[in-house]
């Protein structure tokens, strides 16, 4: 798609550090590394969400993070990663083309687990729980 950051890496319009490529999936180093090893992994065709992928590329994208991680981990000699999504704008997604953050992680890095997005956390009782596991089946 014409000015997508993403897409023109895709084209080689833009360089990167590729460390994989295959027919629908591509994975770069991040430019603005959290972390030494901070590798995205994209689909190749243009797509904003995940919500938006193909089920077959979404299948594809999560098998690059699945083979690649291991070697990103030892690369930098990483106890551990942090593999995330951030899945529309309002979750801070800055580039619209979907991308698999794999972030090297150490117990020394100062970092913090997922669970450290969001503070202000909601208190929901029982029957919410309920209420929301029913409406996400679709029942
Ligand atoms: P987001 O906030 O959308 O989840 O993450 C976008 C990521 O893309 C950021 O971590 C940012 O550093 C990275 N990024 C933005 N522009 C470029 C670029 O031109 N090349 C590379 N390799 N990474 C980029
Ligand atoms: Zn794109």
């Amino acid at each position: 798609m014409a000015d997508c950051i993403f897409c023109s890496i895709v084209d080689g319009d833009i360089p990167s550090y590729t460390v994989y490529e295959d027919d629908d999936v591509m994975a770069f180093l991040d430019a603005n590394p959290l972390a030494r090893g901070h590798t995205l992994v994209i689909p190749k065709a243009h797509h904003e969400r995940v919500n938006d992928l193909p089920a077959d590329l979404s299948t594809a994208v999560f098998d690059a993070v699945h083979d690649l991680t291991p070697h990103i981990e030892a690369a930098v000699d990483a106890e551990a990663t942090t593999i995330a999504v951030n899945n529309g704008a309002a979750a801070g997604q800055e580039v619209p083309h979907v991308h698999v953050h794999v972030v090297p992680r150490s117990e020394a890095d100062g970092g913090r687990p997922i669970h450290a997005l969001i503070e202000d956390r909601p208190d929901v009782a029982d029957a919410e729980l309920e209420d929301v596991a029913a409406a996400i089946r679709g029942d």
